[in-house]
Formats: C-alpha cells, sequence, structure tokens
C-alpha cells in the first residue's frame, strides 16, 4: 500500500534539527521512501494521500520504561529510594499477576501512543505479556527480560535460559524484540551479569541494565573490589555487543572512557533522575565524546508522565543548568534525543527519523495551539515543539503506516474501559 503524507512542515529527527517546510512524506508498505518539500516530490500516482495541517515527526523512541508500573503512579510520594522500594513497590509487585502486567502495559502503551511515543524499551515482569499488550494498541517494544534474584523466581541461571529461548520467538517484521535486562551490577550476581552479557553477544540481543542511577549504588562494589560500577562491568566482560546502559548518572572521565572504547549506549532518564533526586547526568560531555544517547522516561512510579516530549525539554533545561549555559544542548540536539539519536542507542536504525528507508512511525503534532506561535521561519516550530509542546498536542499517530491513534484516541483499544482497570487492579495491589 502507497501513502502520501502532507504537512504544514516536518521535523525529520536528525541531529542538526532539520526542519521541511510543507513537506511531504511517501510511505510505501510500512517504509519510508520519499521525504523532502511538496515543489519536489515524485507524482503520488494512486498512492492515498493525508493532508495534515500540523508538523509531521518521527515517533519518539523511549529508551527506558517500565511501563505497567502505571499501577504504581505516585505511590509512596516522597518517601526515600529505600523505603519506597522496600514498603510501597516490592510488596506490590510480590502479589502481580500476568493479568495484571497485560492490562497495565495496554494501558500505558495507549498511553504513551498519545504521546507521540511509538517505540519503547521495556524492562518489567512478564515479558510475554507486554509483547502481547503493545500488539494490541499497535506499538512496537524492546522488552528486556529482567533478569533478577528475588523470592519466588527461578534461579539466575534458569532465568537466563529462558530468556535467550524467549527471544528466539520474537516476530522478525520489527515489532517486537526481546532482550536481556539484568537489573543492575548492585543486584545481579556478577558472573550471571558476564553470562547474560556473553548471550546477547551470541544472539544479537540488546544487553539493558542500570548503571550508576545513585551516588552510593557502587559503593559496596568499589569497597569490594576497588572498582567503579563501569569500571567492574568492564573487568567481568559485560561491555560490548549491544549494551544499553539506563541513567549513567555517576560516571567519572575513566567511566565515560570506558563507554567510548566499548561503545556503550546510555538511556538518560532527566524526569526520574530529577524526581528521585539521583543527580544530574553528564549529558553534554557524552555526546561530545560520540557517546549514544538516548532518552528515556523511565517507569511511571519515577516520572510520573510517560511523555517524552516533556521530558525532551526537561532534558535540555537540565543540560543548561548543568552547564551554566543557554547553548549547553540545543532544542535540535534536544528532539534528536527523543527521536534519531535514541533510536541509535537502542541498536533500531531502522527507526526513529522521517528519513528514506526507515519504518514510517509517524507523529502529527496539532499545531494549532498559541504555545505555536509565532512561526518566524521553520526552525521555530522545533523551538516551540521542545519548549512549549507536551504529548497533548500529539493528535494521530502511525505505526509502519498504519493509524493506531487518530484525533488523539487510540483506534485499537477502549482506554475508557483499561482505565477502570488499572484502577481496580491498583487498589488490589495495594492491600493485597
Ligand atoms: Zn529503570
Amino acid at each position: 500500500m502507497r501513502q502520501r503524507f502532507t504537512a504544514r512542515a516536518a521535523v525529520v529527527g536528525d541531529r542538526a534539527g532539520t526542519v521541511v517546510p510543507d513537506a511531504v512524506v511517501d510511505v510505501d508498505d510500512g517504509r519510508i521512501g520519499y521525504v523532502g518539500p511538496a515543489a519536489e516530490a515524485p507524482d503520488a500516482g494512486d498512492a492515498e494521500v493525508v493532508a495534515l495541517p500540523g508538523v509531521l515527526t518521527p515517533g519518539l523512541v523511549n529508551a527506558h520504561s517500565h511501563a505497567p508500573m502505571v499501577l504504581f503512579r505516585g505511590q509512596g510520594e516522597g518517601l526515600p529510594l529505600e523505603r519506597w522500594l522496600r514498603e510501597v513497590m516490592w510488596p506490590r509487585e510480590a502479589r502481580l499477576t500476568p493479568e495484571d502486567v497485560e492490562v497495565a502495559m495496554t494501558a500505558a502503551s495507549a498511553e504513551m501512543l498519545g504521546n507521540g511515543i511509538t517505540t519503547s524499551v521495556e524492562m518489567y515482569f512478564h515479558p510475554e505479556r507486554i509483547a502481547a499488550a503493545v500488539g494490541a494498541t499497535g506499538a512496537r517494544a524492546v522488552i528486556a527480560t529482567p533478569l533478577l534474584p528475588l523470592p519466588g523466581l527461578p534461579p539466575m541461571e534458569e532465568q537466563l535460559r529462558a530468556a535467550v529461548a524467549l527471544a528466539a520467538t520474537a516476530p522478525d517484521d520489527g515489532t517486537v524484540e526481546y532482550g536481556l535486562g539484568p537489573h543492575a551490577a548492585y543486584t545481579v550476581p556478577l558472573p550471571l551479569l558476564a553470562d547474560a552479557a556473553a548471550a546477547a553477544r551470541e544472539h544479537g540481543l540488546l544487553l539493558h541494565l542500570h548503571v550508576a542511577e545513585t551516588a552510593t549504588e557502587g559503593a559496596d562494589l568499589l569497597a569490594a573490589h576497588g572498582l567503579s560500577v563501569p569500571g567492574l562491568l568492564a573487568s567481568y566482560d559485560v561491555l560490548g555487543g549491544r549494551v544499553l546502559g539506563a541513567h549513567c548518572v555517576h560516571m567519572d572521565d575513566g567511566d565515560l572512557d570506558l563507554w567510548q572504547e566499548y561503545d556503550v549506549a546510555v538511556a538518560h532518564c532527566p524526569a526520574s533522575n530529577a524526581k528521585l533526586a539521583s543527580g544530574v547526568a553528564r549529558l553534554r560531555d557524552m555526546l561530545d565524546r560520540g557517546i549514544r544517547v538516548g532518552l528515556g522516561t523511565d517507569g511511571p512510579a519515577s516520572n510520573d508522565s510517560l511523555d517524552l516530549l516533556a521530558d525532551t525539554r526537561l532534558a535540555a533545561a537540565m543540560a543548561r543548568l548543568a552547564g551554566r549555559s543557554a547553548t549547553a544542548l540545543t532544542a535540535a540536539e534536544a528532539f534528536w534525543l527523543a527521536t534519531g539519536a535514541s533510536a541509535d542507542a537502542i541498536g533500531r536504525p531502522d527507526l526513529g527519523q522521517l528519513a528514506a528507508g526507515r519504518r514510517a512511525d509517524l507523529v502529527h503534532v496539532d499545531t494549532r495551539d498559541l504555545v505555536f506561535e509565532p512561526v518566524g521561519d521553520p526552525e521555530d516550530l522545533l523551538a516551540h515543539l521542545v519548549w512549549s509542546a507536551d504529548g497533548r498536542h500529539v493528535r494521530d499517530v502511525w505505526v509502519g503506516g498504519a493509524p493506531v491513534v487518530r484525533d488523539g484516541r487510540s483506534t485499537r483499544v477502549d482506554v475508557d474501559v483499561l482505565r477502570a482497570d488499572v484502577a481496580e487492579r491498583a487498589a488490589r495491589l495495594a492491600t493485597g
């Protein structure tokens, strides 16, 4: 099937911040063909024409999420991390059923699509239920099966074997892929981390783990091994291959050297890092060193919105504050972090940009709002996207050329029914 999308402008999601006014995006069988000005577009032929009054952008790529935690949104507000985990999160998670995860992920996936997020990297229990959920909403996901020594879960070696076996069952249509998600160096035994990394390299899977999120998480490891968390990961042969570290807040120059040497990517989660007071990642230094960085919401229990456009603004604001410079991160770079850069960071060059050959994951942003005025030149639209827009401005969304959000509503699932279901399950999980 051939489609032609026309729009007021297209923001392509590259590092330079290219904005194409009076744009045409052609789609053939779910892949992007021509992207450019209408005046230079090839003949539309028999393509179905979709004329959009607003701005067309690539689907946003959420590089780090535990989206089923919409069940715990706002719970334990204001508690320090340790008490928040022990008193609020873990007791609830111990009561989770596979159905809870599927319903919550379906609702969260619809919410993300409504905010323009077409792909998310998920790390949560019952990965096959997460896959079913995104199948229902029409989104994409890279699902890192969590590996974690918790009471009630099988031994770690068994978890790893099962996760590798599950990865082999993924369809090859780019909708769902599975990765390995050993939680972190301070929670997973180091030899198991090494085994998971070796398995990820052998099978070409994404290895996704939390790294240097808090100032103290590495203290015990440093005392025991005399190495920082990144140094320890390198010494256990965990780095190399397709590795994505979430947070990476507390990194010294030597740690960044390792990230460069092994081409480790970072999922930068500014909203979560701010809410939990984890710290401010060295985003500018990472980008200057050529380290791949994507933007993540983190889970909705620590963000709490699943609104990557809002986080784009926060990433820019925090980078500028940290650098005490209004030029520390440009609007173009901030938007790229949520799109093209994020796709690179998760190892998916088929996503994240409006460019020929990539998958046609498209977002139509409604610009009939005062926050999008004035527009002196087309680049102003990009600045407004970063500094003024939120998920609420997303009007329509396509994944692989198929409509999944129309006029702000999911075309696939009933979000009102899902909301009621999530509320009921959340109440049960809170009380046991
Ligand atoms: Zn996380």
